[in-house]
C-alpha cells in the first residue's frame, strides 16, 4: 500500500516524498481514513510505530481547508512537544500552516510572542496550556480536533485533573482521538469520558512492545552495576545507548563513573533546565556524546535515530514505563536491543514487568558479575506462549535460551487567530469571550 491511497492533497504527499515515506506504517493504514473522516479514535500504538504522522497528516488536510480552524495535541513531557510540533512542521513543509509547541520551564513571554503570530496546529503539555488559558492568551473555542498522544503517560504523570479541566473547554464538535501505547483500566476510563462511539484500532497488540526489540535481563549485585555496565559497553562494542536510571542523583553518579573512565556521557534528568536538556539531547543525536543517562523523563517519544540500545541501568518502577523505555529503540521498524540490570531487590518490578509482558524475560549473567544476592524468581503466572515453551524446554522453568550469549545490537488559530485577530494583530487566539480556564 502507498500513501496516494489516501486521497491526501498534494502538499502533503510531497512532503512524505521528500522524506522518504514510501509506505504508511500499520498504525497509518489505519488511522488516516478513520481521523479523515472525522471519526473519534481511540488507537493503541507502540512507540516508534509511526503514530505522529497517523494523526498529524489527517489534521494537517482538514486544516488545509477552508472551514477548520485550529488543533490541538496534548502530550506529557516537554521534550515530546518539541518533538511532535518539528514533525509537523516537516509534514505541513508546503503549507501555509503553523505548528507551534509550547511547554512549562520556559518563560511564557516568549511562547506568547510566538503565539501572537498565528497558529493553526499547536502542541501542549497541559500545565503550560492552562498557564496560557489562565492568562487569556488562548481560548479553545475555535479547537476543531484535539488529541491525547500518551494517553497513558499523561494519566500517569498526574495530569488528570488537568485534562479534565481541558475537556470542559473543549467546544462540544470537537473531533477527539486518544492514542497510548498501553491501555490500563483508567485509559478505558478516560476514553469513555473523552470519546463519542470511538473507531477502535490496534496497531500493535495492547501491552506488547514493539516485536523487533531482543530483551534480557542480567542478575547482577547493586553495586557491581557500574562495572558491569562498563564491561558490557566495551566487551561488546556497544557504542551508542540509552541508559535509565530512576533519580536524578543516580543519573549525575552514572555519569561521573562513566566519563571517569573516559567515555562520552551526559545526563538528562528534570534537575537540568529547559536549555540544557535541549543541547544535551541535540549531542546525543548528533552522536558528539555516545552515552545518554535518563530518568523517565526522557522515555517518552524520543525519536533518535537507529538507537541501538536501551539499558534499564534501574529497573522502572511502573511496569509500563519499561514498554516506554525499551521503545526508544527498535523504532520505526529498525531492530533493536534493551538490556536490565536486575539486582536482587528488584525481584518485584522484573516480576511485575514480566506479568506486563505475559512472558518472561530471559536472564544471562556475566562471567564476573555473578551476583552474591540471587534475584528470586517470582512467579510472573505467565499466560504467554512465549512463557510455556521457556518452561517446557527447561523443565524448571529458566528461560529456553538461558545459557546462550545474547545477541549484540547492530550496529489556537492562527491557534487558529481568529480573522479578527490576525487582521487586528492582537495575537493567537486572543481570548474574546471564549470559555476559559478558571485555575486548576
Ligand atoms: P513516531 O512513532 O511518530 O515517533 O515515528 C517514529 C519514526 O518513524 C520517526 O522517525 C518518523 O519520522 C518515522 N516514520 C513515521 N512514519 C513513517 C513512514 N511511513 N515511513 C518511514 N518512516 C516513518
Amino acid at each position: 500500500m502507498s500513501f496516494s491511497a489516501f486521497d491526501l492533497i498534494p502538499p502533503l504527499q510531497q512532503a512524505l516524498h521528500e522524506l522518504g515515506y514510501r509506505q504508511p506504517t500499520a498504525i497509518q493504514q489505519q488511522a488516516l481514513p478513520a481521523i479523515l473522516a472525522g471519526r473519534d479514535l481511540l488507537a493503541a500504538a507502540a512507540t516508534g510505530s509511526g503514530k505522529t504522522a497517523a494523526f498529524a497528516l489527517p489534521l494537517l488536510q482538514r486544516l488545509a481547508g477552508q472551514h477548520e480552524r485550529a488543533a490541538l495535541i496534548l502530550v506529557p513531557t516537554r521534550e515530546l512537544a518539541e518533538q511532535v510540533a518539528t514533525a509537523c512542521q516537516a509534514y505541513a513543509r508546503h503549507l501555509d500552516l503553523a505548528c507551534v509547541a509550547v511547554y512549562g520551564g520556559v518563560p511564557l513571554a516568549e511562547q506568547i510572542e510566538t503565539l501572537s503570530q498565528g497558529c493553526d496546529l499547536l502542541v501542549a503539555t497541559p500545565g503550560r496550556l492552562l498557564d496560557l488559558l489562565d492568562n487569556e492568551i488562548l481560548d479553545l473555542a475555535a479547537i476543531d480536533h484535539v488529541v491525547l498522544d500518551e494517553a497513558d503517560r499523561l494519566l500517569a504523570l498526574g495530569f488528570a485533573r488537568e485534562l479534565a479541566t481541558i475537556a470542559g473547554l473543549l467546544p462540544a464538535h470537537c473531533q477527539r482521538l486518544l492514542f497510548s501505547a498501553t491501555f490500563p483500566p483508567a485509559i478505558r476510563r478516560l476514553a469513555g469520558e473523552w470519546l463519542r462511539q470511538p473507531s477502535e484500532i490496534t496497531a500493535t497488540p495492547a501491552n506488547r512492545p514493539a516485536p523487533k526489540i531482543k530483551q534480557w535481563a542480567v542478575p547482577v549485585d547493586k553495586k557491581r552495576k557500574p562495572g558491569l555496565l562498563l564491561f558490557m559497553l566495551r566487551d561488546r562494542n556497544w557504542r551508542q545507548a540509552l541508559i535509565f536510571v530512576n533519580s536524578r542523583k543516580g543519573a549525575d553518579e552514572l555519569v561521573a563513573y562513566l566519563r571517569s573512565k573516559e567515555l562520552a556521557a551526559d545526563a538528562l534528568h528534570g534537575d537540568r533546565d529547559q536549555e540544557t536538556r535541549r543541547q544535551v539531547l541535540a549531542a546525543f543525536r548528533e552522536r558528539r556524546i555516545d552515552l545518554l543517562v535518563a530518568t523517565d523523563v526522557a522515555a517518552r517519544g524520543l525519536d533518535i535515530e537507529d538507537l541501538p540500545l536501551v539499558v534499564n541501568f534501574d529497573l522502572p518502577l511502573a511496569a509500563e514505563d519499561y514498554i516506554h523505555r525499551i521503545g526508544r529503540s527498535g523504532r520505526a521498524g529498525a531492530s533493536g536491543t534493551a538490556v536490565s540490570l536486575v539486582c536482587a531487590d528488584e525481584a518485584p518490578q522484573l516480576a511485575a514487568i514480566e506479568r506486563l509482558l505475559q512472558r518472561r524475560l530471559s536472564r544471562e549473567e556475566e562471567p564476573g558479575f555473578e551476583p552474591r544476592h540471587e534475584v528470586p524468581q517470582a512467579a510472573p503466572a505467565p499466560a504467554g506462549k512465549a512463557a510455556k515453551a521457556a518452561k517446557s524446554a527447561t523443565g524448571h522453568g529458566r528461560p529456553a535460551n538461558a545459557g546462550k550469549k545474547p545477541p549484540r545490537p547492530g550496529s489556537t488559530s492562527r491557534a487558529k487567530t481568529s480573522p479578527q485577530a490576525r487582521a487586528g494583530g492582537q495575537g493567537a487566539a486572543r481570548a474574546s469571550g471564549g470559555a476559559r480556564a478558571r485555575g486548576r
